[in-house]
């Protein structure tokens, strides 16, 4: 894929219409378009790295950006005191779609007792 076919690079470049929640210099937030939860935002680097594994390798710096906007994020959606989940699919096997990494932010509902729960 190159960054002119990636979805998520054509939001970074205004090419697709966001609801944009935060942004920093090098990151991104905005709202899924199909919410997973009641908060189920996407946060992302604006360089294009296929995946959080990828990310980390390439720029460690950048990777705790991503961190630090999903922080912020989760404060103002107000989940800091109740608590969110943080999801990088890494791999289509385990049902990453869009192959530019991405967390995604989830909150507002209670999701005790899945997978890692
Ligand atoms: P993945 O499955 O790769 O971990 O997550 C991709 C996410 O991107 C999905 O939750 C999907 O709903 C979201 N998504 C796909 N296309 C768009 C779009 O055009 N705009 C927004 N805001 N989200 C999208
Ligand atoms: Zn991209």
């Amino acid at each position: 894929m190159t960054v002119a076919d990636c979805l998520f690079c054509r939001i970074v470049a205004g090419e697709i219409p966001a609801t944009v929640v935060a942004e920093t210099e090098r990151t991104l937030a905005f709202r899924d378009i199909a919410p997973k939860a009641p908060t189920h935002v996407l946060v992302i680097p604006k360089e294009h790295y296929a995946d959080v594994a990828t990310l980390a390798v390439g720029d460690f710096a950048l990777a705790g950006e991503v961190l630090a906007t999903v922080a912020d994020v989760a404060a103002a959606e107000g989940l800091d005191g109740t608590g969110f989940r943080v999801i990088f699919n890494t791999g289509a096997s385990v049902g990453q779609t869009v192959f530019h990494a991405h967390a995604h932010v989830l909150g507002g509902v209670d999701m005790d007792g899945d997978l890692t729960g």
